[in-house]
């Protein structure tokens, strides 16, 4: 593409002047404008406006699992849009790609997570659990059960349940004030879930909620035995057991979801994100058969709780052919293969570079600690990753990084990528670091 520098600076000025961008730095934006104006993908590259081609080593925000570019998703959703783009499924209503993805979505998911509520995205996702949780124990003539417990570095979301179960502090600590009846927990070790269970009376706890690999958190992989710990704990004092499989579902970890690696099987289980690969917004929750037949049994009058959105029929026919692909295409066991060569990347940078620390990855959600001294575990005073991750854009890969009582270089790059194409982003990465550490020591 001709670079057309008129164009570049025209969108530059009203970029700034009327979008306020999510989850931004507004002084930034106003003194810089866009880094990146993407105009095309494909694969698992972004190409922006002025011809710069890039590796989206995030899959955008964990998101585009099947690669940018997908013609068959771009036909599925204008067949779609041509017959019925959009019709409700409020009260009776239906309509056939919702019926077919709920049918598909039970037949993937674990145990008999089996019943499913539809919504747009993962926060609205998580607060259709927290409140339908909460509306069950009253349903079951427990109201005084309200309390949602969740884990200290947990990302959940921005709408205010999300925030309000939201582990990460400044998230919360932004909104001013939070819902009542949201408490956080080490997510270290279970024993802490059940000492706050003691504390608070497990008569009053309605559900528990966690990630199995935390995300915007840093990247950390639920300890040995955790979930399952976690799923016992539950069971023992009647607790719905929550997982957030926003990040981790529909084959980011090299199994279909999170919790496979674990054999857990969660009363509820959130998703969002990888299952439209971000082609459309969708987001839902699976329900276990039991609270489903409960909620059958017990329910007399209206669920007073449904998104316009829920059941979207383009949306849901755009993750029909999502999940065919991933399917067809044996994304997960690429995941988990290319997962294995990037933790491979990431040690052989740990053994070349001073300034990384501990290093993970589970199938293709990796991160990389940044450090000032490796033997010490010492930080950088001011985290050095968010220079590391301009510095590898410059040179063609985008990250992202988190800085919240942590330094750390996240990855999730689409589930396409291939050994040549982690070569590459490792190498980029190399360089990166080989530039940084001469300037720093
Ligand atoms: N849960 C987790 C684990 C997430 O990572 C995110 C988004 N990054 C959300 C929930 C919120 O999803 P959304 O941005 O689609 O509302």
């Amino acid at each position: 593409m001709l670079k057309d520098v008129k164009v570049d600076k025209e969108l530059m000025e009203l970029d700034k002047k009327h979008f306020i961008h999510p989850t931004s730095s507004i002084a930034q934006q106003q003194a810089n404008g866009p880094s990146f104006i993407f105009t095309e993908g494909k694969g698992i590259y972004l190409t922006d406006i002025t011809g710069k081609q890039v590796i989206d080593g995030m899959s955008s925000l964990w998101n585009v699992n099947i690669g940018h570019g997908r013609e068959e998703l771009a036909q599925v959703a204008q067949e779609q849009m041509s017959k019925l783009a959009f019709s409700s499924c409020f009260g009776t209503i239906s309509n056939e790609p919702a019926i077919r993805l709920a049918s598909k979505l039970a037949s993937i998911a674990p145990g008999d997570l089996n019943a499913v509520f539809f919504t747009s995205g993962g926060s609205e996702s998580n607060d259709t659990a927290f409140k339908l949780a909460r509306h069950y124990w009253v349903l079951k003539g427990q109201p005084n059960r309200q309390k949602i417990i969740s884990r200290t570095q947990s990302y959940h979301g921005v709408a205010m349940g999300a925030t309000s179960a939201t582990g990460l502090k400044p998230f919360r600590d932004f909104t001013n004030s939070i819902i009542p009846d949201f408490y956080h927990v080490d997510g270290t070790s279970s024993e802490a879930l059940r000492e706050a269970i003691e504390q608070e009376g497990p008569e009053t706890i309605a559900a528990f909620i966690t990630e199995p690999v935390q995300g915007a958190g840093g990247v950390n992989i639920a300890p040995e035995g955790y979930l399952q710990e976690v799923r016992k704990i539950c069971d023992e004092y009647g607790i719905l057991m929550i997982v957030d499989e926003v990040i981790t579902g529909f084959g980011r970890t090299g199994t279909m979801f999170g919790v496979n690696h674990y054999g857990v099987v969660p009363d509820m289980m959130c998703f969002a994100k990888g299952v439209s690969s971000g082609y459309a917004q969708l987001g839902g929750v699976l329900f276990s058969e039991k609270i489903f037949d409960d909620l059958k049994e017990l329910s007399k009058g209206t669920l007073l709780h449904g998104y316009t959105y829920s059941g979207h029929p383009t949306a849901c026919s755009v993750a029909l052919k999502n999940i065919e692909i991933i399917e067809r295409e044996n994304l997960v066991e690429n995941a988990k293969l290319m997962g294995e060569e990037l933790l491979k990347g990431f040690k052989y940078l740990q053994s070349n570079h001073r300034i990384v620390g501990d290093v993970r990855a589970l199938g293709l959600i990796g991160g990389i600690e940044i450090v000032k001294d490796k033997l010490t575990g010492e930080s950088f005073e001011t985290p050095l990753s968010p220079k590391l991750a301009e510095e590898a854009a410059k040179r063609g890969l985008i990250i992202r990084t988190v800085t919240f009582d942590q330094d750390t270089l996240v990855f999730a790059p689409p589930l396409v990528i291939n050994k040549a194409e982690i070569e590459r982003m490792i190498d980029i990465l190399d360089e990166t670091m080989i530039a940084v550490e001469r300037e720093l020591f």
